[in-house]
């Protein structure tokens, strides 16, 4: 049933003047003060201008017939009568929360009810706002929002609670005339006013000095994270990030949306972002997370977190970061489970495999893999340390992060804030014995030193660094300050890598390498095809998600410190002469194993050109 009836005095409301005041019920009483009644209102409403009060008709419903339609259509737990008569404010939310209805659902039964046209968050965002005129506070605490209609601006009041005159009155006085009413959830309003700037509010200073968010936003800010769309919306994106294999997602904020992208088999794209959900809802849902402080909005923050997604379990680490439309988020994704590491799926030549499984019997010394990140480094060495794990040799790993859990092996991860290093652990590391130590990475001249010492007494080092060629390690060790006789004694070999997408096998294309084709583009000559050669490109289908590609293997150059090239240490040599010696005596290139990767079909030229240059 619907109640519309002239409003002369909302205390002779039968259902109303039944129940205790509300704190905001007090407006009338407050000689049509508004600021009495803890309302903000701006300056140019004096009383005089204030307009004859409750005039004109606003549609009014009875909560307890409301509560008995409900209770007709769907399940309530306990008694809500008795329950709500008790409850001083928001007896609609209460309400809601003794139903299984979603907030949509709920508020569409109040909008049918009440005979009211609803409103959902979209239209509310687009509406102009005119959430200034009050204090937020007194938002928030009633759950309406009030806006101007985007069909020709007359005032709106957007209320999750109908039955409740007390701000509709104030949003009449506020805003010097009648408002038309519309419901919107107790979620939608509580989104949209966490959203909107409030004006209210003194611009918070550009600086990191300035105050602490006010608790009630960084309050609304947590609920707003937990509510149910967010936290799935969250779930969604990392369910579909393990399911196309994505390495990483991207959430960054635009002015009023955002933009979610994957890193997938190295390469960014872009995905859907969740509908209806507000970007620091989900940047906020992802920093609650990983541990991070959702009230710290002007600084970066890094975490992490073991997460459990459908019957996956991963390890997360996320970085947030300040951008002018707010915080953006990086999480990398490390599942737990990813497969048994093998060294026939590096993607190493025939002879390249051998090589590795040589040098790895050598008692000590350091072999070192280099590469930009993202080329596969770590799991190279995680295959190599996998390998090497027996019974009888004791390997200890400091990482950052651990990305492959290998049992059997002591793996600790860096954690600078308490001083633990590459340098800190690898020193503490030669006291225990170990057989095998790998350190995530050198880049600095202390652990260069300790590392190399390490080789020199006896241990067999693993390690990374960041160089564009497996050569360029040498003088780059140099430079951290490595003497050139001790690199000479220890260094075993390099590994130079990087990692190419694999052509989809279903969709691939098959292109004869023809003298029109070589004339035409020059792609085919840097690489060295001849006419009469068959390449493949491309193509694109649902297996490959219409990119050509699935799957990524590694292109390798494996240096070995030969006799030649110990004397080009000795000599502090630069990188291309030691390529260039090293290449006489049988080693091939990153760029060469590529080319002999597109002669087999397997990756593109495309691809190849892509990682590498030729040297
Ligand atoms: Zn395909």
């Amino acid at each position: 049933m619907i109640l519309t009836k002239l409003k002369s005095d909302p205390d002779v409301d039968a259902a109303s003047s039944a129940l205790p005041k509300r704190p905001l019920d007090a407006l009338a009483a407050a000689d049509g003060n508004p600021e009495k009644a803890g309302l903000h209102v701006l300056a140019r409403v004096s009383p005089a201008q204030l307009p004859p009060p409750r005039t004109h008709i606003v549609p009014v419903g009875d909560w307890l017939e409301f509560v008995s339609y409900l209770a007709r259509k769907h399940s309530i737990a306990g008694d809500p009568i008795a329950s709500l008569r008790q409850s001083k404010n928001n007896r609609l939310r209460e309400l809601w929360a003794l139903t299984d209805l979603s907030a949509t659902d709920f508020a569409d039964e109040v909008a049918t009810f009440f005979g009211l046209g609803r409103m959902a968050l979209p239209q509310m965002m687009e509406a102009p706002s005119l959430a200034g005129e009050f204090s937020r506070r007194f938002l928030k605490e009633v759950a309406v929002f009030p806006c101007r209609a985007e069909e020709d601006g007359s005032p709106t009041l957007v209320v999750a609670d109908p039955t409740d005159p007390a701000p509709v009155h104030a949003a009449e006085l506020a805003l010097c005339g009648p408002v038309t009413l519309r419901v919107g959830s107790f979620e939608d309003i509580a989104t949209v006013l966490a959203d909107a700037p409030d004006e209210n509010e003194a611009p918070v200073a550009e600086t990191a000095t300035a105050l602490p968010q006010r608790t009630d936003d960084i309050d609304s800010l947590r609920d707003l994270a937990s509510g149910a769309p967010v936290v799935r919306a969250v779930n969604d994106l990392l369910e579909q990030a393990l399911e196309s294999r994505a390495t990483d997602i991207h959430v960054e904020p635009l002015r009023k949306s955002f933009v979610v992208r994957m890193r997938i088999d190295g390469v960014l794209r872009p995905v859907p972002s969740p509908a209806d959900v507000l970007p620091q809802a989900v940047i906020s849902r992802i920093k609650i997370l990983a541990g991070l402080n959702i009230a710290e909005r002007r600084l970066p923050q890094d975490g992490a977190a073991h997460l459990r997604v459908a019957r996956s379990q991963i390890d997360v680490r996320v970085a947030t970061m300040p951008t002018q439309y707010g915080e953006t988020a990086v999480i990398r994704l490390l599942p737990r489970d990813r497969g048994t590491l093998d060294i026939a799926k590096l993607g190493l030549s025939v002879s390249g495999e051998q090589t590795l499984n040589r040098l790895l019997t050598l008692p000590h010394g350091m072999i070192i893999v280099t590469g930009p990140t993202g080329s596969g480094k770590t799991t190279t060495l995680a295959t190599m340390l996998t390998i090497l794990n027996d019974s009888s040799r004791k390997i200890l790993t400091i990482e950052d992060p651990v990305e492959y859990e290998i049992p059997g092996v002591n793996q600790s991860q860096v954690k600078p804030e308490i001083g633990l290093t590459f340098a800190s652990a690898l020193r503490s590391f030669v006291r225990q014995d170990p057989d095998v130590i790998m350190v995530g990475e050198i880049r600095d001249s202390e652990t260069a030193h300790i590392a190399v010492h390490a080789a020199l007494t006896g241990h067999l080092v693993l390690t990374t660094l960041h160089t564009e060629s497996a050569a360029a390690a040498v003088p780059r060790l140099l430079d951290l300050g490595v003497e050139s006789f001790l690199l000479q004694s220890t260094l075993r070999a390099v590994i130079g890598q990087r990692l190419v997408r694999l052509l989809c096998e279903r969709c691939k294309i098959e292109r004869p390498v023809t003298t029109q084709l070589l004339a035409e583009d020059p792609r085919y000559l840097m690489l060295g095809l001849r006419s009469g050669e068959t390449v493949c490109e491309a193509g694109g289908c649902e297996r490959c998600s219409g990119t050509g590609y699935r799957g990524r293997s590694g292109l390798f150059e494996l240096l070995e410190t030969s006799d030649d090239v110990r004397d080009l240490i000795g000599t502090r040599a630069e990188a291309q002469n030691i390529t260039r010696v090293a290449a006489r005596s049988g080693m091939t290139t990153m760029f060469e194993h590529g080319v002999a990767k597109c002669r087999s079909g397997t990756t593109s030229i495309a691809e190849v050109l892509r990682v590498t240059t030729a040297r």
